[in-house]
């Protein structure tokens, strides 16, 4: 697998290089809005250990970044009165990611509302 690139757009974020819209920060863990949201509330959660994603991340930091992702979750759906969330993953390009630093995709979700593309 190719290695970690510490020059990748989320890196920069949790480096404070580039500005992000944080919503949640805790030791292992850092979580902000997606700047092109899908649903309402489309919210990113990443660890803060460079791990390029699932295929190389830690366990402690893959417990962690679950752990941030089930009350993030929670937290969105209240938020957005939302009944329902879609949790997704993308590894490596074959897999759909774009951004080499892992991240999970908390969706907060209506009845019959798609999310955007
Ligand atoms: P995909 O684009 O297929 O969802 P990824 O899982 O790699 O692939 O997701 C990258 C996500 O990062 C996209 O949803 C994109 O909108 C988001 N994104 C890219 N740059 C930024 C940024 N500077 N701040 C917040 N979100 C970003």
């Amino acid at each position: 697998m190719t290695a970690y690139d510490a020059d990748n757009i989320f890196a920069k974020i949790l480096r404070g290089e580039l500005p992000c819209h944080k919503v949640y920060e805790d030791d292992k863990t850092f979580a902000f809005l997606d700047i092109m949201p899908r649903a309402d509330g489309h919210t990113l959660v990443l660890p803060k250990a460079a791990a390029r994603n699932i295929l190389d991340v830690g366990l402690d930091d893959l417990a962690a970044v679950m752990a941030t992702t089930q009350k993030l979750t929670h937290a969105v759906m209240k938020a957005f009165d939302a009944p329902g969330a879609t949790i997704q993953q993308f590894n490596e390009p074959a897999g759909g990611q774009v951004v080499f630093h892992l991240h999970v995709h908390v969706l907060p979700r209506h009845d019959g509302v798609p999310l955007k593309p």
